[in-house]
């Protein structure tokens, strides 16, 4: 099998790139031969950079667009300026001040911004990026719109550094920490949570992920990339204004992680480039060509944004990464397995539904319906289309709240839980219109499963220091993988599977949560007979493991095979329950089913 006990030594052409560019960023400042302008606008773009790849994790990973990342730098900026030359201090001291700046007013205005939905968030965006540029413009203290000049620049060991070659070195070494640090990041166990963030919400938090609270992060995070890159910027430009931090700075920023490809962390780099250049050009031709002063530029990059939203949405990043060479897929180490839920006594009461009702407007999805599953039971939930299957499972895992009703789970009440919360009580589910993250690999669906088991945060995840969490979170989903029979399919897309396979991918990442209540929503939907068979005997060996299980199912010889207790549901309605045989009996199912044929 797969997860042999050393890593087999992994061929590294494919780090050859990196180290190439990182090699040639040391060495272009001391060539002579290249003029000091070309410097300059090399600092530039890595100033630039630091914004645009927050802007990849913020809106490019976590879906959240943002035009007012400028007044992040400000911040960062501002703040050193006010402290090194109204204050005093040295300029190293003074980071940690910008970034503290910055990180609190990201938590402010992300507190209130984050929760938005749909379109409200980038307008909100939007309108504190202009608040916060008249507020810079207004501000006696900050010298209102002339801003504050005579900043001093940074010194290494008393030297200052002052032209273009010297600030060149701290503003790249920075970028290739933010580069570092934000794969690291997104390569984790909280990255995971900020990669489902955009298309597999719901599903995050059915398995115990705070999404406010990932977006909340990744939203300070951002901001903290773009505070850095106002704090270099105030000491290589040595004065401070309000124009570099207004609104059309940040459209520029958001156009750098769009085109560049934003999804990837080295897509804003690239971003940032093309658009620095660009932007040179433009300023230099534009005016000749229109005979007028003026920021024409800016029209441009709006036709541009459009132009790549429509033709190649996820950048030009990926079109670089065709011609790099590959990096192998991470082989998983078996590893110390995770500890195990001891699991409720055999044939005790775990779920009890009384009376549970749900309405949405005047239709009554689930009308009055109580049951109850005993521990290792599996029990059925039957019914034609629209019976209210789907929305009880809602009710359960706490993504609606019942209108009335109870539901007890081992003693405790839980109807207005949380999904969060359930989940942690080692409810797992799977979704009968599947939710996977697409952008992510089979493997990395899975370990999200076992997101509560985990530990590590972000800062461990940034560092490195996750490994041994990490190890074991891939373990356990590689061990469940394996199990439902999709251990070949580790590295590939989730998407890329049939959706009979997602449908039991997510059966695995389900069973990652180490649940002692296994909700399925028509597991066996688009699998083939010998596939449904495998599903059967898995079902069947982990009831007697005493795992519970309730089981939303079409397949009437597969229901009828596996099931300890039937409930039936039609309109809402509890019509029958009892075991297999004597439901499959019954009048009252027959003519729900069949409309009355006798
Ligand atoms: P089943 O899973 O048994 O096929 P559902 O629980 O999905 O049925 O749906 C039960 C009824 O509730 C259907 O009439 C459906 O249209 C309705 N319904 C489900 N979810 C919603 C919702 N979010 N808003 C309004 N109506 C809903
Ligand atoms: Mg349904």
């Amino acid at each position: 099998m797969r997860a042999p006990d050393t890593p087999p030594s992994r061929p590294l052409l494919h780090h050859l790139p990196r180290v190439a560019a990182i090699g040639a960023i040391a060495i272009v400042p001391l060539v002579p031969g290249i003029p000091d302008f070309w410097i300059t606008l090399a600092g530039y773009i890595g100033l630039s950079s630091l914004v645009a790849i927050g802007l990849v994790l913020l809106t490019g990973v976590g879906g959240m667009t943002s035009f007012g990342q400028a007044a992040f730098v400000g911040f960062g900026a501002y703040t050193t300026a006010v402290l090194t030359k109204d204050f005093g201090l040295s300029p190293w001291l003074t980071l940690p001040a910008s970034l503290a700046t910055t990180g609190a007013m990201a938590l402010l205005i992300g507190a209130v911004t984050v929760r938005l939905s749909g379109h409200f968030l980038p307008l909100g965006t939007i309108a504190w990026g202009i608040a916060f540029f008249y507020l810079f413009g207004n501000v006696e203290a900050l010298g209102r719109f002339d801003g504050i000049n005579g900043i001093p620049p940074l010194d290494v060991f008393g030297t200052p550094l002052i032209d273009a070659r010297a600030v060149f070195y701290p503003i790249w070494i920075a970028v290739i920490l933010a580069v570092i640090l934000s794969e690291n990041l997104l390569d984790s166990r909280m990255g995971r949570a900020i990669r489902a963030l955009r298309d597999g919400r719901l599903a995050a938090e059915s398995f115990g992920i705070d999404t406010a609270r990932v977006k909340l992060v990744v939203f300070v995070y951002a901001a903290l990339l773009a505070g850095l890159s106002g704090w270099l910027y105030a000491h290589v430009q040595r004065a401070v204004s309000p124009s570099p931090f207004g609104l059309n700075a940040g459209i520029e920023y958001l156009l750098m992680a769009v085109l560049g490809g934003a999804g990837h962390v080295l897509g804003g780099v690239l971003g940032a480039g093309i658009v620095t250049l660009l932007k040179d050009q433009l300023q230099d031709v534009l005016p000749k060509l229109i005979g007028a002063d003026g920021s024409f530029e800016t029209i441009v990059f709006g036709i541009l944004m459009v132009v790549v939203l429509q033709v190649a949405r996820d950048g030009l990043w990926p079109l670089v990464m065709r011609l790099l060479p590959k990096a192998p897929p991470k082989t998983v180490a078996a590893g110390v397995p995770l500890p195990a839920r001891t699991m409720p006594e055999r044939g005790s009461p775990l779920l009890a539904v009384v009376n549970a009702r749900k309405q949405f407007g005047g239709l009554v999805a689930v009308n009055d319906v109580s049951f109850k599953v005993k521990a290792g039971e599996i029990v059925g939930l039957i019914g034609p289309n629209g019976a209210g299957k789907s929305t009880t499972f809602n009710l359960l895992t706490g993504v609606l709240p019942a209108t009335t009703g109870e539901i007890t789970l081992s003693g405790e009440r839980i109807e207005r839980s949380s999904a969060r919360a359930i989940a942690r009580r080692g409810v797992a589910r799977t979704f009968q219109h599947v939710k996977l993250a697409r952008q992510m690999t089979v493997l990395e669906n899975v370990a999200l499963g076992a997101h509560l088991r985990g530990r590590a945060g972000v800062v461990a995840a940034m560092l490195r220091l996750d490994r041994a969490d990490e190890t074991r979170l891939l373990g356990e989903a590689t061990r469940q993988l394996d199990r439902v029979g999709l251990g070949a399919h580790l590295h590939k897309p989730a998407t890329s599977l049939a959706l009979g396979q997602q449908r039991v991918a997510e059966i695995a990442r389900a069973l990652c949560l180490d649940p002692q209540l296994l909700l399925l929503d028509e597991p066996a939907a688009g699998l083939r007979f010998a596939e449904k068979q495998q599903l059967g005997a898995l079902l069947a060996r982990l009831r007697d493991e005493g795992v519970s299980i309730l089981l939303v199912e079409h397949d009437m010889d597969f229901v009828m095979k596996l099931t300890d207790h039937i409930v039936v549901l039609d309109f809402g309605k509890k019509i029958a329950e009892g075991p297999p045989a004597a439901v499959a009996a019954d009048p009252a199912v027959l003519e729900a089913y069949l409309g009355g044929v006798e």
